[in-house]
């Protein structure tokens, strides 16, 4: 509708893909759990940034999002609070089952910030997220992924090192549903598509896919086009900063 356009071009949000559900005003709007919007409140934030009021009821209607916004901009709850939701609505994790939800990030301090930000809720969630990267023992990493862990926040090349451990037995992504990748553009910059493309085959092929990224060169773009299904690509102030 008019209106629809009308918020979306105030926020600087284009859109490109069919179906795309109106733009949030409020947290309350998105159909998040009270414990969610608790944790929200006591955390202090305003209103949704405009990259959450697009791609959160947009993920959360259960479509592949691609979402670029500037560094800053808020990306990381635009994919956590879908990725929790997702994750509640699912059986329960089993004894010895692998996570249900895996993010990818480029680097370490990524995956860590990502690990901290999700901490903030899961507790609240009754939900468990572990981190695996480069530059710490993997012992340790495959000792939390082993406790069970239904988030797992990934670098790709230390998520592959586990995989091909101990013939592959050590962890499974049969169970994952929910796949993020976030700084899409610096992971392709660093060489990590062939990682993310091995991590994909071992997760569900009916599984929910969201790429978040700063900028969106046209390589970027084509994976994109590969690995998720007929996305929703939100586009908040122009396609790079
Ligand atoms: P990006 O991933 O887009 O670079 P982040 O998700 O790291 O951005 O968010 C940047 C900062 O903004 C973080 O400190 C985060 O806690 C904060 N933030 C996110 N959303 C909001 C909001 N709606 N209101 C206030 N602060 C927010
Ligand atoms: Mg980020």
């Amino acid at each position: 509708s008019e209106q629809v356009q009308a918020a979306r071009a105030a926020l600087e949000i284009k859109i490109r893909g069919k179906g795309c559900p109106p733009p949030v005003e409020t947290w309350e709007q998105c159909g998040l759990r009270d414990r969610v919007l608790a944790v929200i409140t006591r955390l202090g934030f305003g209103a949704p940034f405009a990259i959450q009021r697009q791609a959160l009821p947009a993920l959360m209607s259960g479509r592949d999002v691609i979402g670029v916004a500037r560094t800053g901009s808020g990306k990381t709850l635009a994919f956590l609070l879908p990725l929790f939701r997702h994750i509640l609505d699912q059986p329960p994790l089993g004894e010895g089952e692998g996570p249900i939800g895996l993010i990818m990030a480029p680097a370490r301090e990524l995956a860590v910030q990502i690990y901290t930000e999700a901490k903030k809720f899961t507790k609240a969630l009754g939900l468990r997220v572990t981190a695996v990267y480069g530059g710490a023992m993997v012992a340790d990493q495959i000792g939390d992924l082993k406790r069970g862990a239904e988030i797992v926040v990934c670098t790709p090349g230390r998520m592959i090192d586990i995989l091909t451990m101990q013939a592959g037995k050590l962890v499974s992504l049969a169970r994952v549903s929910f796949v993020v990748m976030d700084e899409a553009d610096r992971m392709f910059d660093m060489g990590f598509e062939p990682q993310i493309r091995m991590i994909l085959q071992n997760v569900r092929p009916d599984r929910q896919t969201a790429l978040f990224s700063a900028t969106f060169p046209p390589k970027v773009e084509a994976l994109a086009r590969k690995v998720l299904r007929a996305p929703l690509e939100i586009i908040v102030g122009g396609r790079s900063v």
